[in-house]
């Protein structure tokens, strides 16, 4: 058995094509989406980040505004950039890159952020308002991962879905989407402190590996024809690569293509969901103002 490839660029490109649709009529209105972006110090996976980011932004027609920060500014400093940004009416959508020097308060920051304009969802109150069902943004990489699913046809009513990493950006949100009414699944949320792993992940019929770890699950622990969603990006020494690096994910990739039924690659599965929500959320946030 091979199993089926979801391809996350294709299915990104298609909502892409949504987006730019909704922001031309937006613009015929006179509203121009915008995004603002905050980046702090040079790390290189964020600024790839955000560089990508920004130009999916360029291609669908939302205007982005950025702050590249140096690395040893101040809370103080940096919460004056992201409350200018919650006053200027050109910006919809506020995105702050993660993480954060070491030596910066990340929750005094994502907290300051005006939730009319937390299109990355992060903040407490949108949180608040994301477990209670209420009108919110959904964070990027859990819809993204749902969006994705629901776009490949797969069953998510009944199905037992088993996470693997209990982050507050990626596995806590999508446990907790996964167990609505309208998707109906039952979630085993499992972490470090989970005995046997592969126990719970062989009973998965979709198993999303959220872990940061290089090929964390292997095929023994796939059971035969499961959905598989791969959201980890991790970067493994290459020398024969140009940079000297590749991507790869969480999920033994050859392996998991035996027995699988469906299977995210990396790169090229969730992470081009994850940006094409985050264009999606700032849209919405453009049309409510
Ligand atoms: P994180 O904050 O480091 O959280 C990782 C989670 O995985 C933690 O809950 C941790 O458990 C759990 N974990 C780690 N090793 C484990 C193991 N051996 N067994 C079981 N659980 C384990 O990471 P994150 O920010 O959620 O990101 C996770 C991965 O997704 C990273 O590779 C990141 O680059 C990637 N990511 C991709 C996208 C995208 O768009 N494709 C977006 C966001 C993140 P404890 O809580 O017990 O420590």
């Amino acid at each position: 058995m091979s199993a089926t490839l979801i391809d996350g660029k294709a299915v990104a490109e298609q909502i892409r094509e949504e987006i730019k649709s909704r922001v031309a009529q937006l613009r015929t209105q006179g509203v121009v989406p915008g995004l603002g972006v905050i980046l702090v110090g040079e790390d290189p996976a964020s600024v790839s980040y955000v560089t990508a980011k920004e130009k999916a932004c360029e291609e669908a027609g939302i205007a982005s505004f950025e702050h590249r920060l140096p690395a040893d500014i101040s809370l103080e400093s940096l919460l004056g950039y992201v409350r200018a940004f919650n006053e200027d009416p050109r910006v919809h959508g506020i995105l702050v890159q993660l993480p954060l020097p070491r030596h910066i308060d990340e929750k005094a920051v994502i907290a300051a952020i005006a939730p009319e304009k937390d299109v990355d969802g992060f903040t407490p109150v949108n949180v608040g308002r994301m477990l209670l069902e209420e009108p919110c943004f959904l964070p990027c990489t859990p819809n993204g991962v749902l969006e994705l699913i629901k776009r490949t046809g797969v069953k998510t009513d009944g199905a037992h879905v088993v996470i693997v990493g209990r982050s507050n950006i990626v596995g806590k949100p999508l446990a907790n989407l996964f167990i609505r009414k309208s998707i109906n699944s039952t979630v085993t949320l499992c972490h470090t402190g989970t005995h046997d792993l592969a126990s719970y992940c062989k009973r998965a019929d979709i198993l999303v590996a959220c872990a940061g770890k290089p090929r964390l699950i292997t095929a023994d622990m796939i059971k035969e024809g499961a959905c598989v969603i791969d959201v980890g990006v991790n970067r493994v020494a290459d020398p024969t690569a140009k940079k000297g690096y590749r991507l790869v994910g969480d999920v033994d990739f050859s392996g998991a293509l035996e027995v699988a039924g469906f299977l995210t690659p990396v790169p090229g599965g969730v992470g081009p969901m994850t940006i094409t929500m985050l264009l999606q959320n700032t849209v919405e946030s453009a049309s409510r103002a």
